[in-house]
């Protein structure tokens, strides 16, 4: 198959309306990261993300909607004051919440769940190919399943070239991690998947929010995690990523921890000079940056052919709790804490 990479022009909008309807795959910009789309009411259409992917069949997808009046069709009930209340705050926006399932959704897209995740992205590109498109769309991160996400059209043309037909090309993405999952099912809301949207600003809306303990811990033999993501090796670049944690200079642990001086060390812009003439790639200047560049820092590491890859850390508040879920995955959770 021929990939085809065009900005987003309205033919080029078009066109990929026309691909959606036809139930084919394409790659679109969103403000956290690129998304591979198909017409989420098309079990046909979706099979195609499931296959572009390599992704396993029980991880659900996220469908994407433009407007408040595209949901009531993909849920069972209307939705609780609560989840108003998020979707009025938060809504286009970096937010996915969880809703029981109406029939119109084909269990392929939800892996057999009887609810679905459902997102309204802000970005404009993303906004215009739902409308254009007519239908609700359902996408995944456009990576190949377990590399990092992508959050340029370069980094999708990576995983996908030959595996569909067309990329919408909207620069990169301003959040740089996935969507915040909440799960509204009990007495409190849980973030199943922290993201660009915050456990502090989504308690200022709900009074209060719960973090699910697989946010940062490695699941338990046995346990079953309550979304189904949270068991898949995820976000890995092909180099072996260990993370450096704590308070202390970590510059120093690194250093040490490099005595070979062959390693790709990932820091934080005003740590950089410490390494001296080691090899490294800045992540900017705090964790929103770190957000943002962490999983194209990941892919370089890659195109470097770095087999070695330190991590510097950020605090587990704020975006940063999303930059930390991220970062442990890609290190499946190799971990040195530096004592303060
Ligand atoms: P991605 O497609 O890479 O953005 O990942 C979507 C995330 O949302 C995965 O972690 C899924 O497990 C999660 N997810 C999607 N649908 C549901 C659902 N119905 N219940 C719980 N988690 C979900
Ligand atoms: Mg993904």
């Amino acid at each position: 198959m021929n990939t085809e990479l065009l900005s987003p022009t309205s033919e080029a909008l078009a066109r990929a309306g026309e691909l959606l309807r036809a139930g084919e795959v394409v790659a679109f910009p969103t403000e956290t990261v690129y998304g591979l789309g198909a017409n989420a009411l098309d079990a046909a259409a979706v099979e195609k993300i499931f296959a572009a992917k390599g992704r396993p069949g029980d991880n659900p997808l996220i469908v994407h909607i433009a407007e408040a009046n595209d949901l009531a069709p993909l849920i069972a009930c209307e939705p609780s004051a609560r989840a108003r209340a998020l979707m009025d705050a938060f809504w286009p926006g970096p937010l996915t919440l969880i809703f029981p399932k109406s029939a119109a959704v084909p269990s392929r897209v939800t892996a057999g769940l009887d609810t679905v995740a459902v997102r309204m992205p802000e970005h404009p590109v993303a906004q215009a190919l739902i409308r254009t498109s007519g239908v609700p769309i359902a996408a995944p991160s456009a990576n190949r399943s377990g590399r990092p996400s992508p959050t340029t059209a370069a980094d999708v043309l990576e995983d996908m070239a030959g595996r569909v037909p067309l990329i919408l090309d909207g620069g990169p993405c301003r959040v740089g991690v996935e969507s915040t999952v909440v799960d509204l099912k009990g007495d409190t809301p849980r973030v199943l998947r922290p993201g660009g949207v915050t456990r502090a600003q989504i308690e200022a809306v709900a009074s209060a929010c719960e973090v699910d303990h697989a946010v940062l811990h490695p699941l338990g033999d046995g346990e079953k995690p309550r979304s189904p993501g949270m068991k898949y090796k995820h976000y890995a670049p092909r180099g072996e990523v260990t993370v450096f944690r704590g308070k202390k200079a970590v510059e120093n642990i690194i250093r040490r921890y490099d005595a070979a001086q062959n390693a790709l060390i990932l820091a934080l812009e005003g740590n950089l000079p410490r390494y001296g003439s080691r090899r490294c790639l800045s992540l900017g200047p705090d964790a929103q940056s770190m957000a943002a560049n962490l999983f194209h820092s990941l892919r370089e590491a890659d195109r470097m052919g770095a087999q070695t890859i330190l991590c510097e850390s950020v605090e587990s508040v704020g975006v940063g709790l999303a930059v930390m879920n991220r970062l442990l995955r890609a290190a499946a959770f190799r971990v040195v804490d530096c004592e303060d």
